[in-house]
């Protein structure tokens, strides 16, 4: 453009983004301001911030040059997502006579993988995993040739100096050469009901044909996954519409260049094996992102299951010795290439919260890609996250770097996975830190690392004032803003295990002024799996400790048919051994799922609580009773007991599971909208800001954000990062660049107490 305008001068990369400097007329100049800002701009650029200022002429330059990156000072600069094949380099793939003509690993500037390859930056291929490949000859020509859209493409490549791809054995032997003959082997093997793992661009897939029940059992049985649902990847929109309903938005965000997972209503008569995605109401798709796939899926195939490849919740495989020892016994074959993947990034996930789309994980294609706060910080954080879905996060000025979707740090790989990731990003943005930020929770895994690292400070940040101040951050809020926080399990102030919150909070501090009534809760960590604990504690909440256990002695049985252990986990409540009080959200969920027939355990996180999401009827407005009490000191508490004793005598009573699951979900809506309401009378906030893994329910969400709305509130929500804990160190990260530096105390006491 330069060019085009007469201008001479020069442009480069360098740690704090592109630096352009121009020489020539006034006119030209400021119309080269104004066009790259605008229509000139390239599919993938993004400018956040423009500057201009006038210096001294270069004395003797003529013409306009590229100059090379400088890699000193202080890294700024983003590196990008990856992104899904572009349509220019999809039809030179496809066009006989070109030299790239069925070459999977085509790319250009304006697709390929970025995040996943990149070691160090600055971003250029010395720095990258495609270092290993030299250019040929024509590849060099493009890459060097400021008009051609292959100009600094990192990982520009073809079949002549580029990676490639084969198959190999469950034993690691290579059984075909050439890329043709391994597709079309690859793609017989999945034809024939067969496993094979497919390395992508974050790591590899299992792949299985959807339509074929037998596979996707074995595949099933061979990952360990008996339940879970598994996403599937097809070629086309149309193919998805078979078996899904495509909104016009649903569609858009399938065919965005980040290509994520969405969760789409499954559609009656849709051909997929039952087995794919039971007790849910969604399918999850995507396209396919890959030039990879789009071979694969050329002929024969329709929808392959392509789940992470991984064993159980361990974290994804990326490297091909890795994919060989430990998916050895659950693939059939490998697609392999040699392409090295420098981080193992997940698929994310997109889900629709009253027709939003809403990130449920957040990695590929979303990653590295900064939160930018309008206010900048002096301080430089570190936040460390929460111990489940976790990520954490770095910070620096104004910008917060979110790392992708880590996973369960229980998990021992998965730990060592953590703390590998903190050093590459923490290289891969030159991210110092002198304040550390973490969860309360003293036996968290993530606060015990963060502990362990050097910082001048630690922040604790309640797990959940981190859920209401992710949202915070996201939506560039400072509060303050009445929070409702509602999940599982988050460690409280008073030690108390808290999980329905009604708080008042800013990024700077909060008050709670609300929350679930406290049950018992028997069982320790089997208490989330087991959904007769918290059953037993929230009936003998309800109707007396004896006289609920005696009362529903019928629907206990039921759940758990094991008289002894009914007896075990009554007697520990009666005593309060192994019981704790909390207020949990997500157990009681898990109760009245149990309670409506659904089942008495979570195989995975959430199963109960989704299973009563996929049945709620629609069309219902009317909800179950419940109450609000008012203590002296002004607390709200939320109390179920009625709620429990209508569901209980329904369920005796056999109403309709999917009437019953309505009636809940409205009546949780109700009582979280007016646990807000009351909180309005004593702050005089109008703004709502709902956040937690509960919200990961699509119903009560919606329902939630209808009541609240009709009640005046403005209502913020999650949309770019999980309303889960994968949004807990965006949150951390927000409050330890705000946080005032006498509250910033190691034992949670000093919050501010002032109530608006
Ligand atoms: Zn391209
Ligand atoms: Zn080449
Ligand atoms: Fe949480």
């Amino acid at each position: 453009m330069a060019r085009s305008l007469g201008l001479s001068g020069t442009v480069r990369n360098d740690t704090r983004g592109v630096t352009v400097e121009l020489q020539g007329g006034r006119n030209a100049v400021y119309a080269f301001i104004e066009r790259i800002k605008g229509p000139d701009l390239p599919p993938l650029a993004r400018i956040d911030s423009c500057d201009a200022a006038e210096v001294d002429p270069v004395e003797g330059e003529t013409a306009f040059n590229i100059e090379a990156s400088d890699g000193s000072g202080p890294p700024e600069s983003e590196v990008s997502p990856d992104v899904a094949a572009c349509a220019d380099c999809l039809a030179e793939m496809g066009r006989a006579g070109d030299f790239r003509f069925r070459y999977p690993f085509i790319n250009c500037t304006n697709c390929g993988p970025r995040y996943s390859i990149v070691k160090t930056i600055p971003y250029d291929r010395p720095n990258t995993t495609m270092s290993a490949f030299s250019m040929c000859r024509r590849c060099a020509a493009q890459y060097h040739n400021a008009a051609d859209r292959r100009f600094h493409a990192q990982p520009v490549a073809c079949g002549k100096c580029g990676p490639r791809i084969w198959l190999a054995d469950g034993k690691g032997a290579a059984v075909t050469a050439g890329t043709d003959d391994t597709i079309e082997a690859a793609r017989r093997l999945l034809f024939d009901g067969k496993v094979v793992a497919i390395k992508g661009i974050g790591g590899f897939h299992l792949a299985a044909n959807a339509l074929d029940a037998a596979a996707v059992r074995r595949l099933r049985q061979r990952k360990k996954r008996d339940h879970k649902p598994f996403a599937m990847m097809a070629a086309s929109l149309e193919k998805i519409m078979k078996h899904a309903e495509v909104s016009e938005e649903a569609g858009r965000i399938l065919q965005d260049p980040r290509a994520p997972i969405v969760l789409l209503p499954k559609k009656a008569g849709s051909s997929i094996a039952g087995d794919v995605a039971a007790g849910v109401n969604t399918f999850a798709f995507m396209l396919c992102y890959a030039p990879l796939h789009h071979m694969l899926f050329e002929k024969d195939i329709d929808v392959l299951v392509m789940t992470s490849g991984n064993i159980s919740d361990e974290p994804l495989v990326c490297g091909n010795d890795e994919a060989l020892s430990r998916l050895a016994g659950v693939a059939d074959a490998f697609l392999m290439n040699d392409r090295d993947i420098y981080r193992r990034v997940d698929d994310s996930i997109v889900h629709f919260i009253t027709g939003e789309p809403v990130l449920l994980r957040r990695a590929r294609g979303y990653v590295p890609e900064p939160v930018t706060l309008d206010k900048t910080s002096p301080r430089r954080v570190f936040a460390a996250g929460a111990d489940l879905k976790n990520t954490f996060c770095f910070t620096s000025r104004n910008r917060i770097f979110c790392s992708e979707h880590i996973g369960d740090l229980a998990d021992g790989r998965t730990f060592r996975h953590y703390e590998n990731s903190i050093v590459h990003m923490r290289q891969l943005f030159d991210a110092g830190f002198d304040v550390v930020a973490c969860d309360l929770h003293p036996g968290y895994l993530s606060r015990r690392h963060a502990l362990s690292l050097p910082a001048g400070r630690v922040v604790d940040v309640q797990h959940h004032w981190a859920h209401v101040a992710g949202v915070l951050a996201e939506h560039d809020s400072e509060g303050p803003v009445i929070g409702l926080a509602c999940d599982g399990t988050g460690y409280g102030t008073d030690g108390r295990i808290w999980g329905c919150e009604c708080l008042v909070a800013s990024l700077e501090g909060f008050d709670r002024l609300g929350h679930l009534d406290y049950y018992p809760l028997p069982g320790g960590d089997a208490a989330a799996k087991e959904a007769i604990r918290p059953l037993i504690g929230l009936l003998s909440k309800a109707f007396g400790k004896e006289c609920g256990i005696e009362r529903c002695k019928w629907l206990l049985e039921r759940i758990e048919p094991d008289g002894e252990k009914r007896r075990v986990i009554a007697e520990q409540l009666y005593r309060g051994v192994n019981t704790v009080e909390t207020s949990s959200l997500g157990r009681v969920f898990d109760a009245a799922a149990a309670a409506a027939g659904l089942g008495g355990r979570n195989h995975f996180d959430a199963q109960l609580p989704m299973a009563l999401e996929a049945i709620a009827a629609g069309g219902i407005e009317e909800a179950y009773a419940f109450e609000l009490h008012r203590d002296p000191d002004g607390m709200v508490r939320l109390d179920l007991g009625v709620m429990f004793l209508h569901l209980v005598e329904d369920a005796r009573r056999h109403r309709d599971p999917a009437v019953i699951s309505a009636l809940f979900h409205n009546c949780l809506a109700k009582g979280l909208a007016a646990m807000a309401e009351a909180a309005r009378e004593n702050t005089g906030i109008e703004e709502v800001a709902i956040s937690g893994g509960v919200f990961c329910n699509r119903y009560l969400t919606g329902r939630l954000i209808e009541f609240l709305k009709r009640a005046g509130f403005r209502v913020l929500f999650n949309r770019l990062f999980p309303a889960n804990d994968g949004g807990i160190a965006l949150g951390q990260a927000a409050v330890a660049m705000r946080a005032r530096a006498d509250r910033a105390t190691h034992n949670g006491s000093n919050f501010f107490k002032d109530r608006g």
